[in-house]
Order: C-alpha cells, then structure tokens, then sequence
C-alpha cells in the first residue's frame, strides 16, 4: 500500500494538461471529464482530502476506469495512474462488483472448479445450447472451441529441447488461459523446444492473482504470491503467454517478478529461428493493454511477425482498450460493448477484413467478439503464437518433431 505522502505527490504532478483525455477509452465514448483521467485524478485528490462531494459518483466513476494504463503512456508528467487507480480500489472505493465478477473470482483460484466450470462450458458448446445463450446475452460470445480439459493437468513436468539444448525455462500456465486456450500453450511450448529450450510446467503453481487486482480485491493476493514464488523457485526464466498475467506477475517482488517473461519479449531477445519460404499474410495487431503500457512491450511483437511473413497493417488504435480488461465485461458490459465497437469501427476503417492479431485470451474473446457482432464475420482473431507456430507447422521438420 502507498503512503499518504507518496500518493499526494504523484497527484500533485498532474498539471491539468488533458493530454490523455483523447486516449482514455471510457472519456471518448462519453466526453464527460469525470470519465476521463484528468477528472478521475481529480475525485482521487479529494476523496483523500475528504472532500468528496458524492461517495456515490466516486465509485461510479472509479469502478468504470478499465484500468487499462494508457494515461500512463501519454501522460507528460509520467503519473502513474495505476498505482494511484489501485490504491482507489483498495482503500478508497466501496466494492461493488457483481455477483457474476464474485462468481469467477472465487472460481480462478480452485482449479477443481475452473476445470468443471471449463467441462461444462465444452459441454454446452458440444449441445449447442451456447448458440442460443449468445442470443441472449452479449457476455456469451467470442469464446474458443472449449476443450474438455484444460492444459496443466494432462501437461508432463519436463519437455526436452529439440535439438541442441540451449536453455532451460519455466511456464506459467495460469487459469483462464489454461482453460480456454490449451492448443496456444501447446504452441508455445513446441516454439520454445524447437528453439533449444528445455520447458518445466511446475504443477504447484496457481492462479497469480491478476483479476483479483484488477477489481481491488487484494485479500488473499499475498498467499497466492507465495504459492508461485515457491513453485518457481528452481528457475531463472519464467515464461508467459498472457499479457494480463505477465504484468501481474512482474508486480510481485523483486526477486521473482525480474524472472518473468512475456512470450514476445522472449522470442525477441533469443536467436530465433526463422523458416525460409514463408507465405505472407496482411493482419492488423492490436496491442493488450498490458502488454504495450502495463509491460512498455510495444515493438516486440512488431517485430517478430514480419519475420513469419506477416505484413502489419497501420494501426493508430492498436494501443487503446477493446474494452475488456479483466472482469469488465461482466460488471460494465454496456460501456465494455459501447468501447469494443469503436474499437471495431477504428479496424475496419484500416481494413476489409482478414486476421486480427493479439496476446491475451481477454482480448482475443473480446475482439472475436466484436468480429462477430458488429463486422458480418470478417476477421478471424488470432494469438500471435498461433500465427508464428502455425508458420513453422509448414516445415515438415517441424510437424513431424511433434507428431502425437
Ligand atoms: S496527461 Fe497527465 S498531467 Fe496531463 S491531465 Fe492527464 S494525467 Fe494530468
Ligand atoms: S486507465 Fe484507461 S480507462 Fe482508466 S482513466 Fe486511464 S485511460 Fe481512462
């Protein structure tokens, strides 16, 4: 928690500019100030003088921030909103999440309860029964194929480098990722072993605490960091494919939080290989927030894709929110919605259409979502693993290392 002393200096450093108006996702759909950065600033100054007017209109407008970061970014007095945003959320704003947000909470961290939570939802999408809930509700939509089981359970302990060895490096495998996405952490592993890596999946790892945060429930953050610190302990790289997680992780201390790597920083900083040949393919990138401003990885990924045939498309918007941001879709679905058109609006006004691609599983179900609802099906969303590991699949050398 922050001291007094330290949060009045961090607000005394804003000076009113409003740079960060036009990039505040929740101000541009309403253009109201108390719905902007500035004017959020601005309610958090007198909440901690004790001279709010409203209680009220402070929660509302606190709990409608997605905490997406991007003030950070751009603000030229280099505020950090965040930190400002979770002391808010702990010590000043009265919790008011739904009972559906209570609901997931309680459920990331038993993964019992994540894996029949997971069979249940394959089950539903096998029956068909999720054709008529996305009818009914918005909130059902741009989900995965889900599989029955989720990855870390049926994952083995060690997977051997391909190859000469060249490092060894842990895997965070998280909850909803774990759950949803199994085929992209199968992706990510082949990736790293075909590079020389060596990839532990420590089975005492857990859930690292990033939707908690997000919603200022911070209770039991603590034991969880204990519960990873612990189980990572053996390793000095710790790989991770989700941008919310990733930036959660590299929150926890020192010693722990320098290990933690996202996948795209990785594959950056190694001698990556690169197949010859390659098909080229357009694409729009669209950055999660917490990987371009809660994680400053922005030209990583820019980087890596052109390497596997993808030709980036311009994208001005590609650094603001889609409007998913951890549990919001289910507390603010409206203005969660209001944010993801726009977004949607902004790529097509690039695009006719085509593969989108991203790096958290937030913003994946969102934007298949948005591609679904608001675009007649013209994009396809992909996790920049599944576009580099579906590049490397080309070369027999590779499908055939990893034939079941
Ligand atoms: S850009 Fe920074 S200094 Fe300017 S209004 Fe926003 S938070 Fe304040
Ligand atoms: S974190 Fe995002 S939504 Fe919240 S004030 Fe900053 S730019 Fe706006």
């Amino acid at each position: 928690m922050m001291n007094k002393q330290n949060l009045e200096s961090i607000l005394n450093d804003c000076i009113h500019c409003g740079l960060c108006l036009p990039t505040c996702p929740t101000y541009r759909e309403t253009g109201l100030e108390a719905e902007s950065p500035r004017g959020r600033i601005m309610m958090m100054d007198a909440a901690l003088k004790g001279e709010l007017k409203s209680q009220d209109s402070f929660n509302e407008h606190i709990s409608t921030c997605l905490g997406c970061y991007t003030c950070e970014t751009v603000c030229p007095s280099g505020i950090e909103y965040g930190d400002l945003l979770s002391h808010c959320q702990t010590e000043l704003l009265k919790p008011s999440h739904s009972i559906k947000t209570s609901i997931l909470l309680k459920i990331v961290n038993r993964p019992w309860l994540l894996q029949l939570f997971g069979f249940l939802g394959a089950l539903t999408q096998r029956l068909k029964i999720d054709v008529l809930l996305t009818k009914i509700s918005h909130q059902f939509g741009g989900f995965p194929q889900l599989p029955f089981r989720g990855f870390k359970n049926s994952a083995l302990e060690l997977y051997p480098a391909i190859g000469e060895k060249v490092g060894s490096v842990a895997f965070f495998t998280g909850c909803v990722m774990d759950n949803l996405y199994p085929n992209i952490h199968e992706a990510t592993i082949r990736i790293l072993r075909w590079n020389g890596y060596e990839v532990h999946i420590p089975k005492s790892q857990g859930c690292c605490g990033a939707l908690h945060h997000h919603v200022g429930q911070t209770k039991n953050i603590l034991d969880m960091q204990k519960q990873n610190i612990q189980a990572f302990d053996f390793v000095d790289t710790i790989i991770i494919n989700s941008a919310g997680c990733g930036a959660e992780l590299k929150n926890y201390p020192e010693g722990f939080a320098s290990k933690v790597k996202d996948i795209s920083e990785f594959l950056y900083n190694i001698n990556l290989s690169v197949p010859e040949n390659i098909p080229t393919q357009k694409a729009i990138y669209d950055a999660p927030c917490h990987l371009i401003h809660a994680q400053k990885i922005d030209l990583q990924p820019k980087h890596i894709l052109p390497k596997f045939g993808v030709e980036l498309m311009d994208f001005p918007q590609s650094n603001l929110c889609c409007g998913a941001a951890g549990s919001y879709t289910l507390d603010k679905s409206t203005m969660s919605n209001e944010i993801l058109k726009t977004k949607m609006d902004d790529i097509q006004n690039q695009s006719k259409g085509g593969l989108i691609i991203t790096a958290n599983p937030g913003c994946q179900i969102q934007l298949q979502k948005g591609a679904d609802l608001y675009t007649e099906n013209k994009y396809s969303v992909a996790h920049i693993i599944e576009v580099i590991d579906g590049i490397y699949a080309n070369d027999s050398a590779y499908a055939d290392a990893f034939k079941k």
